[in-house]
């Protein structure tokens, strides 16, 4: 099967191309990151190459985008089609300074089942290749420019597709391309405790962040089966080995539903999880989906938690809500099929 080269840079790209010279890759490699639709618009490699690349390796791109939403914040979802015909979606976040973060999937559906996630509910259906993932960042690239930040937090959990994602950061943080720092890329992980440890040990090294949710092993498990598996010690440890080997903050996402982690005491057992752990917790009012038994915080609910863990000495941040307008919220992506007509955004289809 043929394999885009989009999630390939040096030698594997001057190799798989058949290259015998190396700076041929590298020139394909930049006109990639310049967002060249074909081979054709390789305008300094000679005709017969491009004619070779097209008919050898030829589209330039495996996905397509077959819709895109815009949200009144903002926020755009676009939903890829893979070549098996699979979807996935990937959000483009803008904040108040114009900063862009692209917010990419690894794998199509998931198979960690948090309670809270829509999908959590789709299941699980395969990995996504590194050409996969990156050409979810150069779709939006393309059409909005390049985001500064990424941060691996679409559908799927990105440690249990550690290849691949590794790859397509070799591929966006080169400074023959994208040139993302490994500061401005984020894994985003519900607590896969073997897989922070691999990362720990031979990197790369860029920022982590934890869904943690709750910081009660009980009420951890009924939202987050993963931590069945791996409960909150173990995770601790291992973020304490991650940070010891990057020197980073590590980032504690915590989804409020307003019936079950906001109550008396929650804030404690957070402040007592992070003890000399050098961290942020960020703060995300639950987005609602169809068919999942949680409530919303409060406006209260949620300010009392924040000042609780301020009083408690913990650096926190309240996530604004972002994105719900096209489903494309902390939580709520899995809409790989037909985009529902109710909702507020504007549907733009594109062809291929
Ligand atoms: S929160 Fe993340 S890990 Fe959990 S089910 Fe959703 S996508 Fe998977």
């Amino acid at each position: 099967m043929r394999v885009p080269l989009t999630g390939m840079e040096g030698a594997e790209l001057a190799e798989a191309a058949g290259f015998d010279r190396g700076f041929r890759a590298l020139q394909v490699f930049r006109w990639i990151a310049r967002g060249a639709e074909s081979f054709a618009d390789m305008s300094d490699l000679p005709l017969p190459e491009r004619e070779r690349l097209e008919r050898d390796f030829g589209p330039l791109y495996g996905t397509r985008v077959d819709a895109s939403l815009e949200d009144g914040d903002g926020t755009v979802k676009l939903r890829v089609r893979l070549a098996d015909g699979a979807a996935v979606e990937c959000v483009l976040l803008t904040d108040i300074e114009g900063r862009m973060t692209a917010c990419i999937s690894t794998q199509v559906g998931c198979p960690m089942a948090c309670a809270f996630c829509k999908t959590g509910t789709l299941g699980f259906l395969r990995n996504l290749e590194a050409c996969e993932i990156v050409e979810q960042y150069l779709h939006l690239a393309k059409r909005y420019g390049r985001p500064s930040n990424l941060v691996f937090m679409g559908m799927g959990e990105p440690l249990l597709n550690l290849e691949a994602v590794r790859k397509s950061i070799a591929v966006l943080s080169s400074p023959d391309g994208f040139d993302l720092s490994y500061r401005k890329i984020t894994i985003s992980t519900c607590g896969i405790v073997p897989g922070i440890r691999e990362l720990a040990a031979n990197g790369p090294h860029v920022r982590l962040a934890v869904s943690l949710t709750a910081a009660d092993d009980t009420l951890r498990s009924e939202l987050m089966p993963v931590n069945k598996r791996w409960p909150l010690a173990e995770l601790r440890a291992a973020l304490l080995d991650y940070q010891k080997a990057t020197g980073d903050r590590i980032t504690l996402e915590a989804a409020l539903m307003g019936d079950r982690n906001c109550g008396p005491g929650e804030a404690e057992k957070l402040a007592r999880f992070i003890g000399r752990m050098k961290a942020q917790v960020n703060l995300i009012p639950w987005n609602p989906v169809d068919g999942l038994p949680f409530k919303e915080p409060t406006r209260a609910q949620v300010e009392a938690m924040e000042r609780r863990l301020e009083e408690l000495g913990v650096t926190v941040n309240r996530r604004m809500k972002r994105g719900r307008g096209v489903s494309g919220a902390c939580g709520q992506l899995g809409d790989t099929g037909e985009v529902s007509p109710k909702r507020r955004a504007a549907d733009v289809r594109e062809g291929d």
